[in-house]
C-alpha cells in the first residue's frame, strides 16, 4: 500500500461526495437521452455533451471542503 494510492483513492472519495451532494443530472441529457446515464453536474460545469451550463452559483470553499 502506497501513500500515492492512498491519497488518490482519498481525491477519488471526496469527488464522489461531492457529486452525490451537490451533483444534479444535466436536464439536456434527461430530455434528449432518456435511457443513457445523464452527465452529472456541479454548479457551473457544463455537460460536455450538450454545452449545457449549471447556473447555480460556484460552491463555496467550505462547501467544497465539507460536501
Ligand atoms: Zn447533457
Amino acid at each position: 500500500m502506497s501513500d500515492v494510492a492512498e491519497m488518490h483513492g482519498a481525491i477519488k472519495d471526496h469527488k464522489k461526495r461531492l457529486r452525490a451532494t451537490y451533483g444534479v443530472p444535466c436536464p439536456e441529457c434527461q430530455r434528449l437521452l432518456p435511457r443513457a446515464n445523464p452527465s452529472i453536474l456541479l454548479p457551473q460545469q457544463t455537460c460536455r455533451i450538450h454545452r449545457y451550463k449549471d447556473q447555480r452559483p460556484e460552491l463555496t470553499d467550505e462547501q467544497w471542503s465539507n460536501p
